[in-house]
């Protein structure tokens, strides 16, 4: 049965080659005193830093710059941009990079303003918002979380060795959020592909829970099978404007609340993939990548019903003549397979982990019980195990 809900998404989006022009019209709903959010240096490489940074002057607005946004944003330079938000009464956060840049803005938009530790109250204890929230609006450089319409927020804490996602209200998605598909052309091939697996793995994770038959299982095999499609054709052409902007808009619908509607959700192997983030600071996609296999194939018999759909359905398995576990099975295999043709790192080795690591990954995985199977401390140890062989 579809559970109850209710459904809204606040984020107005701009979308195409011209997103960039209505920048400018967006700036005019908000204040002077504007924090430019982004990372490491790749949009002043591309040129997207000085088309939004002279948009920026022509609006007549105050330009104060957050720059080093590191991939998996730290507490230490949550505190940094908090102390620049609050210093110069910032009336918007405009970031301008991935996931990171605008996971990281909107975990200063609330936590500018918190009188608690904004660590401790919003990502250690989760707590609802109870202060100001500064406005952020988003330009997207790469597609993969979803950040761009939705609340999430992902912060790591290497001292304590955390990385912990907070999913804020609606109060907290981006007002804007601007997605011009070329801007992903310059992304390295490992990136690019890190993205893509983040967002079939976002579809999974909603995917495989329950047993019932509803039209969110229907809209996620459609956006599995466009990814699959596009993602083949952008690694061969990174530049392929169709495949680069359906796979742009795909990983907005796996994760901007929509699919999720009325289903119970697993996230297990977000869970683990963050605990390993934690301890490796490994790029966020790989690290889904490396346990995804191992942990479908451990969980396929529970939840059997839905992965025969899935290798029908999504990989065109022919059901004729075989027993329901083979039919998941080749499905799972033409899954893997699939990864690989990508180039995904599947062994968790490569991303750092060590045999030391295995049981602090697993204590510092958030259980879920949303999926085919509640896992325990040794299953997931076992999960990376399988992964490391
Ligand atoms: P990212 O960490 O934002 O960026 C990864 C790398 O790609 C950076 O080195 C960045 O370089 C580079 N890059 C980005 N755009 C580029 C471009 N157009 N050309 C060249 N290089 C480019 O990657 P992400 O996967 O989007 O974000 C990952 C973070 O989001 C993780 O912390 C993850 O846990 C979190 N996450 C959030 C959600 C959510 O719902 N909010 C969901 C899943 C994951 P520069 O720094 O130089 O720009
Ligand atoms: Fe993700």
């Amino acid at each position: 049965m579809l559970g109850n809900f209710k459904y809204s998404n606040p984020t107005t989006l701009y979308f195409g080659e011209n997103a960039l022009d209505y920048l400018k019209e967006e700036l005019s709903n908000y204040g002077k005193n504007i924090m430019l959010v982004y990372g490491g240096g790749s949009i002043k490489k591309n040129g997207i830093y000085d088309d939004v940074v002279a948009i920026l002057k022509d609006s007549g607005k105050n330009i104060f710059e957050d720059a080093g946004v590191m991939p998996n944003p730290t507490v230490e330079k949550l505190y940094e941009g908090c102390k620049i938000a609050k210093d110069n009464n910032i009336d918007l956060i405009l970031s301008v990079g991935g996931g990171s840049c605008c996971d990281y803005s909107k975990a200063v938009s609330v936590s500018a303003y918190a009188e608690d530790d904004p660590w401790e109250k919003y990502f250690a204890r989760m707590e609802e918002v109870d202060n100001k929230i500064i406005p952020v609006g988003c330009i997207l450089t790469m597609a993969g979380t979803g950040s761009e319409m939705n609340g999430g927020s992902v912060i790591t804490n290497p001292e304590t060795k955390q990385k912990i996602g907070h999913v804020f209200g609606e109060n907290v998605f981006p007002k804007f959020s601007i997605l011009n598909p070329t801007y992903t052309y310059s992304l390295p091939k490992y990136q690019m592909v890190a993205g893509f697996f983040d967002i079939m793995s976002h579809i999974l994770e909603q995917y495989f829970s329950d047993s019932d038959d509803n039209t969110s299982d229907y809209i996620m095999e459609g956006l599995l099978r466009s990814l699959i499609h596009s993602s083949r054709i952008a690694v061969d052409n990174p530049t392929d404007y169709d495949a680069r902007s359906n796979i742009m808009w795909t990983a907005t619908w796996a994760l901007n609340t929509l699919v999720a509607k009325g289903k119970t959700t697993d996230w297990m192997v977000h869970m683990i993939g963050q605990s390993i983030g934690a301890y490796t600071d490994a790029t966020h996609g790989m690290t889904l990548a490396a346990v995804s296999m191992s942990y479908y194939r451990l969980i396929m018999p529970h939840g059997l019903e839905k992965f025969k759909r899935y290798a029908i359905n999504v990989w065109d398995i022919n059901p004729e003549g075989k027993s329901d576990e083979q039919i998941a099975n080749e499905g799972l295999d033409a899954m893997e397979a699939y990864m690989n043709e990508l180039g995904l790192v599947m062994d968790a080795k490569v991303l750092g982990v060590t045999d030391k690591m295995l049981d602090g990954i697993a204590d510092g995985t958030f259980i879920s019980s949303g999926g085919y199977k509640t896992l325990t401390h040794e299953d997931i140890v076992n999960i990376l195990k399988e992964s490391m062989k």
